[in-house]
């Protein structure tokens, strides 16, 4: 019987999930709704019923599920399974692993949901091809992750990848962390969106609306298109400094940008670097399903280790 990952990619509004194969390709996918305001015990419940049911949609289809990946966001301890902390869905200490091995009866994994997604893109994505890579997500947030010869990178504390957090305008814009400056309060789309509602007094502008505008020619819209463009320059030069990776794999709801994000983006890095090597720039190439398929590969790695 083939064999086949069931693999849920939990954030604060959505999960996603998939039936993946071995080879990475995804057979089946769901979407459902997190409904966080309802709890932890509540949103930990729906993760095992969904997961139940994808298991039963594999047999149903003739497959056999063999592992589960389950990736949320927050603080991840992998090793151990728990969802340490994670303030859009709720999570303090949930062990989400040992929960979902018992409801499946299979092994089963928990990961980070971007670094998931790195490993995804690092080894079938935009990455491919390249041993050191650093996927960085720039949506209402910014995180990133190292991956390196297909294994991601998650620190003593299973918190590393926060780049969003480096500060770029020391006493600049506050962030929702408690620092002021922050690459993320500059770059991410939440931000940019908001900075130009503020000066355009536009509610409602996403950063995609900026962009639009900025390639029309609206002068306030480039100048607040520039600013994020700087700032996440900053901080990627700061990281290449500390990684010195082959390739930045740009994704997250930012990168729908596309060129008009890209292009600008690695001028200005170019502009900064003195001894840094400079990586090449890629959009992802997964999309939103790159989380799912990372938590596949990271339970298939785990049967692996236990063969
Ligand atoms: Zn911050």
């Amino acid at each position: 019987m083939s064999r086949v990952v069931v693999a849920l990619d939990v954030g604060g509004t959505g999960m996603k999930c998939a039936l993946v194969r071995p080879d990475g390709t995804v057979h089946h996918t769901e979407r459902h709704p997190t409904l966080a305001e309802r709890g932890p015990d509540a949103v930990l419940e729906t993760i095992l019923d969904v997961a139940d049911g994808l298991a039963a949609k594999a047999r149903a289809d003739g497959l056999e599920p063999v592992a589960a990946g389950v990736a949320v966001p927050g603080v991840v301890d992998e090793e151990n399974g728990l969802a340490v902390w994670s303030s859009n869905v709720g999570f303090r200490d949930v062990p989400v692993r040992a929960r979902v091995e018992e409801r499946l009866g299979v092994p089963a994994v928990l990961g980070h949901d971007v670094r998931v997604g790195g490993i995804a893109e690092a080894r079938l994505g935009a990455g491919q091809g390249h041993r050191h890579v650093l996927f960085v997500a720039i949506g209402t947030g910014i995180a990133a992750a190292l991956v390196v010869g297909g294994a991601g990178y998650s620190g003593a504390h299973g918190a590393a990848g926060e780049l969003g957090h480096i500060v770029v305008r020391r006493g600049g814009t506050p962030c929702l962390c408690g620092q002021q400056g922050c690459m993320e309060a500059y770059g991410s789309a939440k931000s940019i969106g908001r900075r130009y509602a503020e000066l355009a007094g536009a509610p409602g502008a996403t950063a995609l609306d900026v962009v639009t505008g900025a390639g029309r020619g609206d002068a306030l819209a480039r100048t607040v298109w520039q600013e994020a463009v700087e700032a996440l320059a900053d901080g990627l030069v700061t990281a290449q400094a500390l990684f010195d990776v082959g390739v930045f794999v740009i994704g997250g709801g930012l990168a729908e940008a596309g060129d008009a994000l890209l292009h600008p983006l690695e001028d200005a890095f170019r502009e900064r670097i003195t001894f840094q090597r400079p990586p090449r720039f890629v959009r992802a190439g997964l999309g939103d399903e790159a989380g799912c398929i990372g938590a596949a590969l990271l339970a298939l790695d785990h049967l692996e280790d236990l063969a």
